[in-house]
């Protein structure tokens, strides 16, 4: 209990359906390379990997999505 529950990655992660992304950013506080933003997608904002060459593989990105939807 209270460990933070880390996924460790091969790949860079991205967002794989941004249609069903709400926005909430915790993406973007999670991540300590600051690689994701807010852009706008089919008139949503969402948020998107900007520089995903640059990524750590450090997974918090991925723990830290409400929807799993970054893989
Ligand atoms: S795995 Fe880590 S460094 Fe890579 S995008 Fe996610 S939070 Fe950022
Ligand atoms: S954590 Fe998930 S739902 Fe929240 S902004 Fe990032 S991709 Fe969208």
């Amino acid at each position: 209990m209270g460990e933070e529950e880390i996924t460790l990655l091969h790949t860079p992660p991205l967002i794989t359906e941004p249609e069903r992304c709400s926005g909430c950013g915790r993406c973007i506080a999670a991540c300590p390379e600051k690689l994701y933003g807010f852009e706008y997608y089919q008139h949503r904002k969402t948020s998107r990997n900007k520089t995903p060459a640059k990524c750590t593989l450090c997974g918090r990105c991925v723990t830290a999505c409400p929807l799993d939807i970054i893989l």
